[in-house]
């Protein structure tokens, strides 16, 4: 399966090199490695906005690594958007000035507050602050710009301090549902994350939502490790990839030019 969410130094969160990715997913014999940097535009943490990467830059040294390593590993250029409705029109104006492969498709904030934080849910029951990152998801599925893959389904509840901080299917089915049934409406990847680790599940989202996403008709995954470091790379890909088989699903995708590449497990 390729990796197709890790993050590098152009991220605000990490001082990876991309080139050790690169070098970790040919000693994994990985037929492609997608690079996918922070872009949230209008996240404001401090009362300033989040550092944002250079695109020119960014765009040209993995256009750069893909021409130095062709014949032997694809390097694919993606990006992960911070869906925010304000940030549409930047997001469909980058999306047509830069040669991206995909956009992940994520929600960090939630009324106002990055989820890392765990400030929105302050004053709220888990249930009242899980709806509220829900709705926000909803949302961010009939994004105006382009992406092809959801991020981390779940991933509100990375951060939060609850007694209880796993999200259930069966808690929240109706606004599950509504979110699964849209992705697969609008023909978009269901991401799973490996980067759970404050979660309490292996991955985001959790094996009982992915369950449910395959019964309404969902067939089409990404992988994604959410690596901030090359150690992270490609983890629990063994336990991601069994589950898919039991599943019946039989393959992931990746992203070429915006158009999806079907993978077999
Ligand atoms: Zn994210
Ligand atoms: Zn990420």
């Amino acid at each position: 399966m390729t990796d197709l969410h890790i993050h590098t130094s152009f991220s605000h969160d990490s001082e990876e090199d991309m080139e050790k990715y690169i070098e970790r997913a040919l000693a994994l014999g990985k037929r492609a490695v997608g690079f996918s940097d922070h872009y949230d535009y209008l996240c404001i943490e401090d009362g300033r906005q989040i550092a944002l990467p250079d695109l020119d830059e960014y765009t040209r040294t993995v256009v750069r690594l893909r021409e130095k390593y062709k014949g032997r590993i694809e390097v694919l250029c993606g990006l992960e958007v911070g869906f925010l409705d304000e940030a549409s029109e930047k997001y469909i104006e980058i999306a047509r000035q830069y040669p991206f492969d995909y956009f992940i498709n994520s929600v960090h904030m939630v009324a106002g507050k990055d989820c890392y934080h765990n400030e929105f849910g302050k004053n709220l029951t888990a249930k009242e602050a899980y709806r509220l990152y829900f709705a926000a998801v909803r949302k961010s599925i009939d994004a105006s710009y382009p992406y092809e893959a959801v991020g981390h389904i779940g991933y509100a509840s990375r951060y939060t301090t609850y007694e209880d901080k796993k999200i259930r299917y069966a808690d929240f089915a109706g606004e599950l549902d509504d979110i699964l049934r849209a992705i697969i409406g609008r023909d978009v990847c269901l991401e799973i994350n490996t980067s759970s680790a404050g979660a309490g599940s292996d991955f985001l989202p959790d094996r009982d939502i992915v369950r449910r996403y395959a019964e309404l008709g969902g067939r089409k995954i990404t992988f994604a490790s959410d690596a901030h470091t090359v150690r992270r790379y490609a983890e629990k890909e063994e336990i991601v990839k069994n589950f898919l088989k039991e599943l019946g699903i039989g393959e992931t995708y990746y992203f070429r030019n915006r158009k999806p590449v079907a993978e077999k497990l």
